[in-house]
């Protein structure tokens, strides 16, 4: 892992769904949360039950969809806690649901770029500085089985299935980039289909189930792999 300190892993949209419970698995391996939630209370509630629970867990306050709190919360969180080893870019929206690509409206697309692709490149961005210098990182980004081109059968849906298949190629090309980079990694990860408030009601898989690839990743060893797009711990078709 990250050396004799603690540590410490950032996860956007950590107040529920599967970011939720990556915050608490990730916490029962001992490792430091930061809940990077949108909303102040969401977020303080969230390291409050996690500190309860014996964790060392923290908050700060993020809507990914903003650039200047995305630079706030990285600077704080390096402030606070003097280093950043994990980055989950979880937070997720999916404002397309079922409505056919030849009547999207342009501004949903641009609206589920910025929080699914922009967002979570610019924090990767933020944050890859850091990883190098402490010569150590895992960042997971949380994608979709919907966003692979080879499983492509069905129409629908195409802001949020092109902006996880664009999240997936920047984790490769962030890979790539980094490849030489000691001990830092970087990942896409399909959780499955997972009963939340985006996955509906008739997902067959908890969150705790959906949480076991992001942390897989979030964990992996020296050795592990980079660049790559898994689910159930194992490589998917781009
Ligand atoms: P969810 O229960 O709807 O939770 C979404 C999370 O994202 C919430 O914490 C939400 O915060 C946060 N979020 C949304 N917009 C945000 C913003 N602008 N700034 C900060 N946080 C924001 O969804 P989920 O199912 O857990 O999804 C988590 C990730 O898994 C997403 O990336 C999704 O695409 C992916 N995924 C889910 C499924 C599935 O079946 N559920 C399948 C494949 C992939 P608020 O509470 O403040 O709204």
């Amino acid at each position: 892992m990250a050396g004799q300190h603690t540590p410490v892993a950032l996860i956007t949209g950590a107040n529920r769904g599967i970011g939720r419970a990556i915050a608490d698995q990730l916490a029962q391996r001992g490792i430091r949360v930061i809940a990077a939630c949108r909303d102040p209370a969401q977020g303080r509630d969230t390291a409050q039950q996690l500190n309860a629970q014996g964790h060392a867990a923290d908050w700060v306050e993020l809507d990914v969809s903003q650039a200047q709190q995305r630079e706030h919360a990285i600077e704080k969180v390096v402030r606070t806690h003097g280093r950043i080893d994990i980055l989950v870019n979880n937070a997720g929206v999916a404002l397309d649901k079922w409505v056919p690509t030849h009547d999207l409206d342009l501004e949903l697309l641009r609206q589920t770029m910025e929080i699914n692709l922009y967002a979570p490149l610019h924090l990767c961005q933020l944050v890859l500085p850091h990883m190098q210098a402490q010569g150590y990182g895992r960042i997971v980004n949380v994608s979709t089985e919907l966003g692979s081109l080879t499983e492509c059968q069905m129409g629908s849906s195409g802001a949020y299935r092109t902006s996880k298949t664009a999240l997936n190629m920047m984790t490769r090309l962030l890979a790539c980039e980094i490849a030489k980079q000691p001990d830092i990694l970087i990942n896409a990860a399909a959780p499955g289909w997972v009963k939340t408030e985006l996955g509906g009601d008739d997902a067959p898989r908890t969150t705790e189930q959906g949480a076991v690839t992001p942390v897989w990743l979030a964990t992996l060893p020296a050795d592990g792999p980079n660049g790559g797009f898994f689910r159930d711990q194992a490589p998917y078709p781009w």
